[in-house]
């Protein structure tokens, strides 16, 4: 029986799932190597060691983005995945210390795809077959699945929300000013340089405030904070603008919220509010919600893109060569 191995590679931490009768167990957490050789050398061993075989499929769900053309990973916190081929690199450090080669290619997921695909198979999103799942982290991420699948379009780009310039140019002496921070997607005035932790934090030092915590904004907002309330509210404001358009252009059903600001359930509830206010057509139940898989969103979305892929191939097989009472349910068991 093959297991699925799954590995969410952040920054600071490296964590590993393993498959097994009752779905995916976390099994390691390792700290992230500062180079690529000490990076590989650390991976092949630590899934040497939880037993993976050269019929096994691995998954990574990382913290970046993917180029679809030669395999890097651009990845701010691990800038030297930016000149590599991740997948076949490892691949090739794996089947050294193996012996042999992985019967089937790594998989390589973005960590927002994978968030997405966690929370349509086994969180918020289940019951509903059109999910846009968004980030608020650092920073903003977002993407959609659509009937269980990742909607890719070009090159990888969709449900980008955070990105474009969506703030317009305001007088600086104006009431609520947002400035148009400048993005690293090259653009200005993207909701990605206010609807993360660190924008909220921006928005609320740029209207002269002492420079504070995105925690401390949110209580300060919650209890009755004028300076607090005034920058929650543009924020909020703003947020919710992006959102119903993004949500008028995919008509999404539900929109499963990760990332540390997801914790402020009341944030997310004055978030929702203006949303259902904003789009063309209300949801008669709540639409932007805290997601179910929490940190372990990335493990358990690049196990659900791998449990597809292998019942795909499954059915694909010839009647006679298929194996007998193979599983895949939202419980996250499956044989193979
Ligand atoms: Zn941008």
């Amino acid at each position: 029986m093959c297991k699925i191995f799954c590995l969410d590679i952040g920054g600071s931490f490296i964590k590993l799932g393993v498959s097994g009768a009752d779905g995916l167990a976390e099994t390691a957490s390792i700290s992230s190597p500062s180079d690529y050789d000490t990076f590989l050398d650390r991976l092949a061993t630590l899934l040497l060691s939880e037993g993976i075989g050269p019929q096994d499929r691995l998954g990574i769900s990382i913290a970046g983005s993917i180029d679809a053309e030669n395999g890097s990973v651009h990845a701010a916190q691990l800038p030297f995945l930016a000149s590599v081929n991740l997948a076949a690199d490892l691949e090739a450090a794996i089947g050294t210390r193996m012996g042999a080669a992985l019967k089937e290619s790594i998989r390589v997921e973005n960590d927002a795809d994978c968030f997405a695909l966690a929370e349509a198979t086994f969180g918020a999103g289940r019951s509903y077959e059109n999910v846009f799942a968004i980030i608020l982290g650092t920073g903003v991420g977002g993407a959609q699945v659509y009937r269980g699948d990742l909607v890719r379009g070009f090159g990888g780009s969709a449900g980008e929300w955070g990105h474009g310039p969506f703030i317009q140019k305001q007088d600086p002496s104006a009431p609520g000013f947002v400035p148009q921070f400048a993005c690293a997607c090259g653009q200005k005035g993207c909701i990605n340089t206010v609807g993360g932790a660190r924008g909220l934090e921006a928005m609320h030092a740029a209207s002269g405030n002492p420079l504070s915590e995105s925690k401390t904004i949110i209580d300060g907002w919650a209890g009755g904070d004028a300076a607090c309330t005034a920058t929650v509210s543009s924020y909020v404001s703003l947020l919710s603008d992006a959102l119903a358009i993004t949500l008028n252009i995919t008509g999404a059903q539900i929109v499963p919220v990760g990332g540390g600001l997801s914790n402020a359930l009341i944030l997310l509830s004055a978030i929702d509010s203006e949303v259902q206010r904003k789009v063309l057509l209300p949801r008669p139940t709540p639409l932007v919600v805290k997601g179910q898989t929490g940190h372990n969103g990335g493990l358990w979305g690049i196990y659900a893109q791998l449990m597809k892929e292998m019942s795909a191939i499954e059915r694909n097989q010839p009647r006679g060569l298929r194996r007998q009472s193979p599983v895949a349910s939202n419980s996250g068991r499956r044989r193979c």
